[in-house]
């Protein structure tokens, strides 16, 4: 079943759709350039048939013919990149770090068995059959860039100069964002969330934050997150108060002996981010900060941060 999607015209030939489902994993925004007859996505949704429903959107707005040549990929993420083998022959750039994280990003096969096998009574089944139960992963092909770079990169689609800056270690170690100058649009990826706590892999959260900080500074009228509603810099300034503070109090708490989980449950006690919503992904979040707060350097288990995020929404969704 299709969700329900805008595709909001930003700029002449600049679109960014917007699936809408409310809280929930998996719903990426995606991005469209358009400009004398080229065709540039910004990600794909998280499975070939949301993905048809994207490229059906693409053709109503940039005529039947449209085909994207060029797909920028923001991040190695399942929910930004299983869709791409719709797109047979097409040229996906990435900076070079995000196959470090496709590394470690579980398979579709691997998530398709954690939606069937696990256990429903148990935190990780329900949270997962809850959140991931809606998609069908099993003939998703994991297809790598076919152009790689780091720092930065510059293209042309038709008359629109597209520039990708390389601003990972982040979210994940390759994130890229995607800037617009002309148009003053930034397509953040998974660097910003719109309306729900951001589950970060890579970190520390001062990398995140720079990141934003970097955003600011190429003057956006807007800034398209990877999931959520589209952001005025007065949002982003907020969002980025929110990560200072986060690293803040995961300092305070760290350096007190509390664990990572303790310290979520601490500041959700204290509802000190009301109106944000799945709360429980600030497991995942400080479970990374603390990674780096151990002095850690091994890549993330998000199986394991996974596993804190559904214990605490079990732990939550029992006592409301
Ligand atoms: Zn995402």
């Amino acid at each position: 079943m299709a969700p329900e999607s805008d595709m909001k015209l930003l700029a002449p030939g600049v679109f960014a759709w917007l699936p809408r489902l409310g809280s929930t994993w998996g719903m990426a925004n995606c991005g469209l350039v358009s400009s004398q007859g080229e065709t540039l996505l910004i990600d794909t949704p998280y499975t070939p048939a949301l993905t048809d429903v994207l490229l059906d959107a693409v053709r109503e707005v940039a005529g039947p013919a449209a085909e994207p040549a060029h797909v920028v990929v923001t991040h190695a993420n399942g929910d930004h990149t299983w869709g791409l083998q719709q797109l047979p022959g097409v040229e996906i750039v990435a900076t070079r770090a995000a196959l470090d994280h496709q590394c470690i990003e579980p398979t579709p096969q691997q998530v398709q068995a954690l939606i069937h096998d696990t256990d429903p009574d148990q935190p990780l089944g329900w949270y997962i059959r809850r959140h991931f139960g809606r998609f069908d992963f099993s003939d998703v092909q994991v297809l790598p860039p076919t152009v790689t770079f780091t720092g930065r990169y510059d293209l042309k689609v038709g008359s629109i100069p597209v520039e990708l800056h390389e601003v990972g270690p982040a979210h994940t170690v390759g994130d890229l964002i995607v800037h617009l100058p002309e148009q003053r649009v930034v397509f953040a990826g998974d660097i910003v969330f719109a309306g729900d706590h951001p589950p970060h892999w890579a970190g520390p959260l001062e990398n995140i934050s720079a990141a934003c900080e970097r955003i600011l500074a190429l003057d956006p009228e807007w800034i398209v997150p990877g999931h959520g509603p589209l952001m005025r810099p007065d949002e982003l300034r907020s969002y980025i108060a929110y990560l200072n503070d986060l690293a803040d109090n995961a300092d305070v708490m760290h350096a007190q002996g509390r664990t990572s989980i303790e310290a979520v449950r601490i500041l959700l006690d204290e509802d000190r981010y009301p109106g944000l919503g799945l709360p429980e992904r600030l497991a995942i979040t400080l479970g990374t900060e603390y990674r780096h707060l151990d002095g850690g350097s091994a890549a993330p288990d998000m199986l394991a941060l996974m596993n804190h995020a559904a214990t605490i929404a079990w732990e939550y969704s029992s006592t409301a």
